[in-house]
């Protein structure tokens, strides 16, 4: 079983009270806040040894990515970020001074981003060092940009570039959020996600949520980070460019949907509000089932481990 059909069993077994705005099943939670015209924005994540990082691994980028990661998501939803607790899953021979410089690296960030750490909690773990972190945020009362919103044949947009992430990308990356934020208050943005687990991942969660059957990607729109055309040219045949764009994962940029008609203007007001973030129209939603990608040689069915001609 994998992990999303372990969250499809857990979801009906998640509570629900009246102040829940949005529940499981987009970046992050949108709580009610009655009276004060924001709704709280809630997320967890985690990161863990030899799967997000290594022992080798600089720690001080260990406890950056571990927040960024949270913070990105609270792009996604158009929100600005307040308040993270951290839980420590400690190894018994664990050396403070790497989980000092973990932290530091984290604070180091945190302050950037004015994100109070606020605590947290540590534990014995036999074996894994992990590290969770929980933050919290908030949105203008009705502005926070669900992956649910999207419409047929609307076009998908990308911050930045994508795949490679693994040189370096994932450790270092920027979350996107004076973006995030500056997408929520265009107004025309339908639905929107954090990139995580790569174009082919996410997408379709995107798509699930919204209720639309496909999306067509264009190979010759998809904006590659250079790890991944120079990974490609150094003659890593089992991952061409196209194929890490599609699946590496680890991008954390923005994938947004957009009506047509609203496109030439987000994409004018983006150039002159970023000049140095690349933004890319890769493709639209379509009523045919599933996602494909649209190349020299034709249209080709995108799963999650890639499209299909190089599977
Ligand atoms: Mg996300």
């Amino acid at each position: 079983m994998n992990e999303f059909d372990l969250i499809r069993r857990l979801k009906p077994l998640l509570t629900v009270t009246s102040s829940v705005v949005t529940g499981a099943g987009d970046d992050c939670a949108v709580l009610a806040n009655p009276g004060s015209g924001r709704e709280i924005l809630l997320k967890t994540d985690i990161i863990v040894e030899d799967i997000h990082f290594t022992p080798t691994t600089e720690p001080s980028r260990i406890g950056r990515k571990a927040l960024a990661r949270v913070i990105s998501d609270i792009a996604a939803m158009g929100g600005i970020p307040t308040a993270a607790v951290i839980t420590l899953g400690l190894p018994v021979d664990f050396v403070p001074e790497r989980i000092e410089a973990i932290y530091a690296g984290m604070a180091d960030l945190a302050r950037q981003y004015h994100i109070a750490l606020v605590g947290g909690e540590t534990s014995r773990s036999q074996g894994v060092f992990f590290i969770n972190v929980a933050l919290t945020g908030w949105v203008e009362t009705g502005c926070a940009v669900l992956r649910s919103g999207a419409q047929l044949g609307d076009a998908l947009f990308v911050s930045g570039e994508l795949g490679g992430s693994i040189e370096g990308h994932h450790l270092d990356f920027t979350p996107r959020l004076e973006e995030g934020r500056w997408l929520a208050q265009q107004r025309t943005v339908h639905a929107m996600i954090d990139l995580s687990d790569g174009l082919a991942g996410d997408l379709p969660h995107l798509l699930e949520a919204s209720g639309i059957p496909g999306a067509e990607i264009h190979a010759s729109a998809l904006p590659f980070r250079r790890s991944a055309r120079l990974r490609a040219r150094s003659g890593d045949t089992a991952k061409p460019a196209v194929a890490a764009a599609l699946t590496d994962g680890e991008d954390f940029e923005l994938l947004f949907a957009v009506a047509p008609a609203n496109a030439i203007r987000l994409l004018d007001g983006w150039k002159s509000q970023f000049p140095n973030v690349r933004i890319s129209c890769i493709g639209r939603l379509t009523s045919q089932p599933g996602v494909f990608l649209r190349n020299e040689r034709g249209l080709m069915p995108v799963t999650a481990n890639g499209f299909q001609h190089f599977s």
